[in-house]
């Protein structure tokens, strides 16, 4: 596997072993969520996370991509003609499972649990958690499990801006799960 990618299956695998420890301490789980995270619209801002999606999208069968190309068409065509937060499914969630799993991005792993980020600017930004977690775990008698979000966006960004000069890639990236379907299936013209 290419250097960058590897060092992301890293980020991924220490955001995991995080989040399941938080999981565990919270006794929390997505299990019967009537509010799917799925059907969020996520926005990813990075060419790495594009890559490595595509290596979970290679492994499925021509067939089934043309399937997910022409639902992330739709969603993409949803998301452009309604508000930011509308709320439709991921072409890549099938019968309430992600066909893509090992290979999902970052939010994907990270959305749930309360958290805490350390900005640019030194205000810390602070989480509550999804809706489930919301209405299930917090109250003002929680202990709180330390979730630094800040460690695994600043290892992101080192793998990122090592990518980007190795390719010379210079525009800002900022896509939907669904538009990095389409930049990864749709047949180059
Ligand atoms: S990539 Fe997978 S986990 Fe992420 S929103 Fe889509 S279906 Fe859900």
């Amino acid at each position: 596997m290419d250097k960058h990618l590897t060092r992301l299956a890293e980020i991924y695998k220490a955001i995991d072993n995080l989040y399941d420890a938080a999981m565990r301490h919270y006794d929390f789980r997505c299990e019967g969520c009537v509010d799917n995270c799925c059907v969020t619209k996520f926005y990813h801002h990075t060419n790495i996370e594009e890559l490595y999606l595509s290596e979970g999208l290679k492994k499925l069968d021509e067939d089934k991509k043309k399937e997910i190309l022409l639902r992330a068409e739709d969603v993409v065509k949803i998301h452009n003609s309604s508000p930011d937060d509308v709320r439709v499914m991921c072409p890549l969630n099938e019968k309430g499972l992600c066909i893509v799993y090992e290979h999902r991005p970052m939010i994907c792993r990270i959305h749930g649990v309360p958290y805490q980020m350390f900005k640019k600017n030194m205000s810390i930004e602070f989480g509550t958690g999804c809706y489930k977690f919301i209405n299930e775990k917090l109250n003002e008698n929680m202990q709180y499990f330390m979730f630094n979000r800040t460690v695994f966006y600043v290892e992101m960004a080192k793998v990122e801006k090592e990518l980007r000069e190795s390719l010379n890639l210079t525009e800002d990236y900022k896509k939907t799960t669904a538009e990095m379907v389409v930049s990864i299936l749709k047949p180059k013209s």
